[in-house]
């Protein structure tokens, strides 16, 4: 019973840890994992700068679709200038998070053209595409170290001072006070399980200092309360100064400071303009969205 028990306590331990390292990995591609159909150009280039007075990042009639027989965008043209904050809004499941994956290259369109800095994509060598691009996704993947580690992997060529700065800059500090071993804590599933806001400004902190030029935030669908909610659009708002913007706006309340707000239904662009504008077209879909969301609270 001894020989028996000892070894598949370790195979049990090993499973555990492989298991725990496959869910990291998992998550940490989860975009990532249909990759295999995207391949860097042997002749691709790195990403030049944004050129003065064409657009930071252009959709040209884009069509896509994950599976052939169901199109998601349908001819999507979209252009969003440099420094302009957009925030994206339309009915569940219309294809605002896929913008996002296309724009980072996880999915090439079938048809049209992702363009930045006035390059295709598809033409860029994708460290570089990348490097451009900040990114506070839906739900934040911590790794199973220390709080430091899980801000500083944004770039780990940054100093400490930066890297506590950017935590700073993040409002992680109320925070990093009151754990015990600080900055220092092991986090994730394995150390402290951080609040659902906790992660977020995680993720902002990781942009802060990764300090790319584009910043995409996917807003988290689970509720926050209230005030974390406020603090974290703050925070955003004060990352997303001096950068090219794009938020997926789950809730339409979290678009309405948006220099621009897109309305996409059906697979393209229906409607463009700043809150105000859409709100007074009583027969806008945003108006529609906007009344059924006050009339629905919690949805
Ligand atoms: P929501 O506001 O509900 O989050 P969304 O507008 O962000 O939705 P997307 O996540 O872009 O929508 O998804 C668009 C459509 O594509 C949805 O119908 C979704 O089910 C489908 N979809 C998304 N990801 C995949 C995938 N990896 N494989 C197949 N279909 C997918």
């Amino acid at each position: 019973l001894f020989q028996l028990s000892v070894p598949l306590n370790f195979v049990g331990s090993v499973y555990r840890e492989l298991r725990q390292a496959l869910i990291d990995m998992d998550e940490m591609f989860l975009l990532q994992r249909q990759q295999t159909r995207i391949s860097e150009k042997l002749d691709a280039k790195p990403l030049p700068p944004a050129p003065v007075g064409q657009p930071e990042i252009e959709f040209r009639d884009v069509w896509f679709g994950y599976a052939k027989d169901r199109p998601i965008l349908q001819g999507l043209n979209l252009k969003i200038a440099h420094g302009e904050s957009v925030a994206v809004v339309g009915p569940s499941g219309c294809g605002k998070s896929t913008l996002l994956r296309l724009l980072f290259r996880f999915y090439d369109p079938d048809q049209g053209q992702v363009i930045i800095h006035g390059m295709d994509t598809r033409d860029a060598q994708l460290d570089s595409l990348r490097q451009n691009i900040g990114v506070i996704p839906q739900d934040t993947v911590l790794f199973n170290d220390t709080l430091l580690y899980n801000v500083h992997y944004a770039d780990f060529s940054a100093s400490r001072e930066r890297v506590e700065e950017a935590a700073r800059l993040a409002h992680l500090d109320a925070l990093i006070k009151m754990l015990p071993e600080g900055f220092d804590t092991q986090v994730g599933e394995r150390g402290l399980k951080l609040s659902g806001g906790e992660k977020q400004r995680v993720a902002i902190a990781r942009a802060m200092l990764k300090n790319a030029p584009i910043l995409l935030a996917d807003e988290a669908t689970s509720a926050l309360d209230s005030r974390t909610e406020s603090n974290i659009m703050e925070s955003l708002s004060a990352l997303a100064k001096d950068r090219t913007s794009i938020l997926i706006a789950h809730r339409l309340s979290t678009a309405r400071n948006a220099d621009k707000i897109v309305v996409l239904n059906e697979g393209v662009v229906q409607e463009m303009g700043t809150h105000d504008d859409l709100l007074s077209n009583p027969d806008s879909l945003y108006k529609r969205l906007w009344d059924n969301q006050h009339a629905n609270p919690t949805v």
